[in-house]
């Protein structure tokens, strides 16, 4: 049997395996890469994971995805290595609990996939005997998980822009105080503005000779690692077979993907709810069969999710056997009944993730941030609409509060604990790189870098 093959959402490239699909990032007919048929765990596999450490669920569940491309020795140190953090399930109340994703390097749930894409990405290159420079832009989480997982990856370059004014000194802090094979380049602009530098580098003539490639949440390798938290939530909190209710804040749809991945390879999950902020394209869409993109995308206080057109939406409307391009137009209408069956979404104004933080903090002690009170406030949604039953809920916090200090502070009147390696990283000197919004001088600082 050969590797699991990946093919485009547009079906107009050939299939490709996972080294090709993580390289290339994006297919050639701009779709997006997804398993032709998704690899299977049987239920004694899956309820064997009550008793195994996070690295080899991850190890279990992956190695389905890397067969014949990685040698299972390689991931399975892969999966030690990068996973060697703690995960906690905080219980609520009944079978409701919290999952904090906000204890790796840089304190947001973007670990997860960086530490395993960067490792697999050094493994490919390695292999190939491949140089690459990843250009990335960022409003904040992204370039911070991306710039530390590839930190010290031979083979390796990474530029970063992020726009000077729009993000946070702690945020900055993650990225600029490494050094070595990571750069970051402070843009005078906005978020918009960094991204279409990053657009026209790819697309531009005179670039051609320099290997790029990119880290966004296109890529499958970013995806992948994404489904295993949910198994192991499972594992931790449900019985073996028993369905469990995910709530997953959605911005670009690459964190619910992977519940749908984890559901796919035979997970059972009762309902999963992705509710969003301001940006509500998706909830409009599950409700009246039309979708229409938000943009320019609009602004809200859970600011990783502020995203008008979800790429990852073209997989999850080809698992219901749909067709959507990159710009959002639908060919093939997916099985909206049976979308509806299995996901549920609402939108969550600022208001009311303020309300829930202050709530949530008031009756449980539990201190959310904006991310994960969209989350809360989402799963509240969709129990005022369905029966839960007595299954288990998980709902997934996906930022440290301590990186939103003000927010919070402002909130409910108190500043959060900061983790001791957020501290430590406020501390260290900074070292980037600054420019104007100009894609000239953009283009002339790659080709010095390069030479
Ligand atoms: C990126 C991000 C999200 C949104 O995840 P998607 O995969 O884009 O839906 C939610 N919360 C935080 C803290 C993030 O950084």
């Amino acid at each position: 049997m050969g590797p699991l093959l990946f093919r485009s959402t547009n079906l107009q490239s050939p299939a490709v395996n996972l080294r090709d699909a993580m390289l290339t990032g994006q297919a050639p007919d701009r779709g997006l890469y997804f398993p032709e048929k998704f690899p299977c765990l049987a239920p004694e596999e899956i309820a064997a994971f009550t008793n195994l450490p996070y690295h080899e669920i991850a190890f279990r569940v992956l190695s389905r995805f890397t067969a014949g491309v990685v040698p299972d020795e390689a991931l399975a140190a892969m999966c030690r290595e990068a996973y060697n953090f703690v995960i906690p399930l905080e219980k609520t109340y009944d079978r409701i609990h919290v999952m904090r994703l906000d204890q790796g390097p840089t304190a947001s749930f973007k670990d997860f996939a960086a530490q395993m894409m960067a490792r697999l990405f050094g493994y490919f290159l390695r292999e190939t005997g491949q140089q690459l420079t990843i250009l990335t832009a960022t409003s904040g989480d992204t370039g911070a998980a991306v710039a530390h997982a590839f930190h010290n990856i031979p083979g390796v370059r990474v530029i970063v822009l992020f726009p000077f004014d729009e993000v946070s000194r702690s945020q900055r802090k993650m990225m600029t105080t490494l050094s070595d094979n990571v750069r970051t380049v402070a843009i005078d602009g906005k978020f918009d503005d960094c991204q279409a530098m990053v657009k026209r580098a790819f697309a531009d003539p005179e670039l051609k000779h320099i290997p790029l490639s990119s880290a966004n949440s296109i890529n499958i390798g970013r995806l992948l690692p994404q489904s295993v938290y949910y198994f192991y939530a499972a594992s931790r909190v449900a019985q073996p077979g028993e369905p469990t209710v995910f709530a997953v804040p959605s911005g670009n749809f690459g964190d619910m993907m992977g519940a749908v991945v984890a559901k796919q390879m035979g997970l059972p999950i009762k309902k999963l709810i992705a509710p969003v902020n301001s940006n509500d394209a998706f909830p409009k869409f599950l409700e009246t069969a039309h979708y229409e993109k938000i943009s320019p995308s609009r602004n809200a206080v859970s600011n990783a999710m502020n995203v008008g057109h979800p790429s990852n939406l073209a997989r999850l409307v080809a698992v219901y056997g749909g067709r959507m391009d990159e710009t959002g137009k639908i060919h093939q209408m997916p099985d909206l009944a049976a979308m509806r069956r299995d996901v549920f979404s609402s939108s969550v104004s600022d208001e009311r993730t303020r309300e829930t933080i202050r709530e949530v903090w008031n009756k449980y002690g539990l201190l959310l941030e904006a991310h994960g009170a969209v989350a809360w406030r989402g799963f509240l949604d969709w129990l005022a609409v369905e029966p839960m039953g007595d299954v288990p809920a998980v709902i997934l916090e996906t930022a440290n509060p301590a990186k939103f200090p003000e927010e919070i502070e402002k909130t409910i009147g108190f500043s959060p604990d900061v983790p001791a390696t957020m501290e430590a990283m406020n501390q260290m000197p900074e070292d980037f790189d600054r420019m104007g919004a100009n894609y000239d001088a953009f283009r002339k600082y790659l080709l010095e870098k390069h030479a």
